[in-house]
């Protein structure tokens, strides 16, 4: 059995824990991270609409299920808590080495309840727990944290901790394992902060043998040939990567548009990492530039600006590659550095376009540099780049002035200024603390609300809904809104999703490469059925990298590592489960669809006048309303239908919701 059906409780206020055991039924319905998380969430809270930095806020670290099984790409886990960004369920997904870490100490979660009086440190060694002063941690960047534990407690301890930023609650502090991967969306790194919690440990030997190694292990190594360029079709893929890259980032992506979309983009993130996207989604619309309101073409020139962010400028910055946990792959780097130094882990494309084009800046170098330092501190990229970004069009606005910034000018595509407004807002220092509350709450403090690009409070990440108008919709929709790692048309076609799901193929339409003739009819079925799928595959603690290059097992693995014989629509009803009770947090918490509204810049409301996304306006309603009716839940209110729930053995979900509808 791949599974413990074995939570540990840790209560920071009394300074207690116990082990509980977990019925194999609630294993199945949720699975594992975030899943499993929103469940214990769910079921546990006490009361509603709680103070996300309360006591009361439940933070949970949850190892996806087929973390140790020897599954490729299924090293990832999950940390769940409220969300201090968006009031609703906030949960971030990450690679590194802490859910495998977690899982061998005999783990399927770890609940966090109450609050420490004193900084502390949750050390679990195998079955031992102890709640230890953080003592001189505290002050301490993640990895320097890190250091100092692995010092302490010798071999085989995994860390995962925040940094300064969460320490003082920047409300979009992420949490930090193994040098810098980071647990980056919803604030969760806030929440641990506000228990005085900075960090936790795990080393355990326990094993996790699947129900079927045989099979498991012959599903793997089938897998893997995609990664490792084993085979003749492989080779002439990467000589092709390597050989357009050199005439053009542009060419880089041509495969992409003819079939063998997911294997290309295998060789693209193994050579480059997923910066190797970064050129071409800068030229054509992908990326979000001068804050969603510019065109990648217009002011964000190919030749002077989006090729100085190009693949190979991070490469040569790079030592070598780096792979969390079970990946074959190894999109990752670890950066070159002065002696002395501390390596740390190369930009993602994400953090590349949040402090690049959206804030029309260019310069690598410099990008490198304040990667790191959100890494140290513990700060979520993308949110840190929507604030500079914003900041930098409310400075052209006159709604910031000088009197504001030291007399710093927030002018667009300053590195002088980008880098003032990182050191300040870590510090949460002058205009820094405002922004440390989060791009929703800064932009009505500072008057500045139309240069927020956000959703629910969650800054928006860097693929544009008017190039892929379905990131439109999973912006809106998903429970975490802004979230960029869930679905989109771009995602359904390379994870080969209409060969593996009945109704993808007949609603999927290649629309955003016809997007002057982009017809919403049916995509949001297509993304409904498409979260299901995801919701399954992200518990699972699969990297998505690995099921989004190419027709990734991941029915297969699951039935060889549990041996539940699911058929694919078994796997579809759990995806809803997992779904349907993080939007039912939501309900509970008193939000509404409304409440996750997008701008109407990032509809194309004007529509932009020039550019690759010129006359494009995103239909975001005619798509909610298909998503919403496939799941059953009420487009108004947001509350999932009766029958429904029961229909998916949610009923419980129904009577807390009707429970918490009869207190307010
Ligand atoms: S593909 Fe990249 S992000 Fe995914 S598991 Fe591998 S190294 Fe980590």
């Amino acid at each position: 059995m791949c599974y413990f059906k074995r939570i540990l409780v840790v209560d920071l206020t009394t300074g207690e824990h116990h082990f509980e055991d977990i019925d194999d039924e609630v294993v199945r319905k949720f699975v594992g991270g975030y899943g499993l998380g929103a469940w214990y969430t769910f079921t546990r809270q006490k009361g509603t609409r709680i103070d996300p930095l309360g006591p009361e806020n439940i933070l949970s670290f949850c190892p996806g299920l087929l973390n140790r099984t020897g599954t490729s790409y299924g090293g990832r886990f999950m940390v769940t808590a409220k969300s201090p960004l968006s009031g609703g369920w906030g949960d971030a997904n990450c690679g590194g080495r802490f859910g495998p870490a977690l899982r061998s100490c005999g783990l399927d979660l770890l609940a966090i309840h109450g609050a420490a009086e004193e900084p502390s440190v949750i050390v679990i060694d195998g079955d031992e727990v102890e709640i230890r002063p953080a003592g001189e941690l505290w002050g301490l960047d993640a990895p320097e944290t890190e250091r100092a534990l692995e010092a302490e407690l010798g071999n085989g301890v995994h860390v995962c901790a925040i940094g300064t930023a969460g320490e003082r609650l920047v409300r979009f502090a992420g949490i930090v394992n193994h040098g810098g991967r980071i647990a980056a969306r919803s604030g969760l790194g806030a929440v641990m902060g506000s228990k005085k919690l900075k960090a936790v440990v795990a080393r355990g030997k326990k094993k996790t043998p699947p129900s079927d190694k045989k099979v498991l292990t012959a599903l793997t190594k089938a897998y893997n040939h995609y990664t490792k360029a084993d085979t003749r079709y492989d080779k002439v893929n990467e000589w092709l990567v390597r050989k357009l890259s050199k005439l053009s980032p542009l060419l880089r992506v041509a495969p992409f548009q003819v079939k063998g979309e997911g294997i290309q983009f295998k060789h693209i993130l193994k050579q480059f990492g997923t910066c190797g996207l970064t050129p071409m989604s800068a030229e054509v619309g992908d990326s979000p530039v001068k804050n969603w309101a510019g065109s990648g073409s217009h002011d964000f020139p190919l030749k002077t600006h989006a090729l100085h962010l190009d693949g190979p400028l991070v490469k040569e910055r790079e030592a070598k590659p780096y792979f969390c946990s079970q990946c074959p792959l190894g999109c990752g780097g670890i950066n070159k550095c002065a002696e002395g130094e501390h390596a740390g882990h190369k930009p993602e494309y994400e953090t590349i376009c949040a402090l690049g084009t959206n804030c029309l800046v260019h310069d690598i170098d410099l990008i490198f540099k304040l990667n790191d330092r959100l890494n140290h501190a513990g700060v979520d990229s993308i949110t840190m780049g929507a604030i500079a970004a914003m900041a930098f069009e409310a400075w052209e606005k006159g709604l910031i002035g000088p009197d504001q910034t030291d007399g710093v000018a927030l002018e667009w595509g300053s590195t002088t200024a980008l880098e003032w407004l990182v050191e300040k807002t870590i510090a949460r220092e002058g205009i820094g603390d405002i922004l440390a509350n989060g791009i929703k709450e800064a932009s009505e403090t500072l008057g500045c609300e139309e240069c927020a690009m956000h959703a629910g409070g969650e800054a928006l990440p860097m693929h544009d809904t008017r190039y892929d108008p379905t990131f439109a919709l999973a912006y809106s929709s998903e429970p975490t809104p802004g979230r960029h790692t869930i679905v989109s048309q771009t995602y359904v076609e390379l994870m080969g999703l209409e060969r593996k799901i009945e109704g993808v193929r007949a609603a999927s339409l290649p629309l955003y490469r016809k997007k002057s003739k982009y017809d919403p009819t049916g995509q949001g079925t297509v993304m409904a059925l498409a979260t299901r799928y995801v919701q399954v595959a992200n518990c699972l603690g699969l990297c998505e990298f690995g099921f989004l290059t190419g027709d990734a097992p991941v029915l297969e693995w699951t039935n060889a590592a549990t041996g539940w014989e699911w058929t694919m629509e078994d796997l579809l009803r759990t995806g809803e489960c997992i779904e349907t009770i993080r939007h039912a947090y939501n309900v509970r918490e008193g939000i509404r669809p409304a409440d996750f509204r997008l701008p109407d810049r990032v509809l194309g409301r004007p529509p932009l006048k020039t550019g690759p996304l010129k006359g494009i306006e995103v239909d975001v309603e005619t798509m909610q309303q298909d998503f919403f009716n496939h799941l059953g839940w009420d487009l108004e209110t947001g509350r999932p239908r009766k029958d429904r729930l029961e229909a998916i053995g949610l009923g419980f979900v129904n009577e807390a919701l009707d429970d918490a509808a009869a207190t307010v």
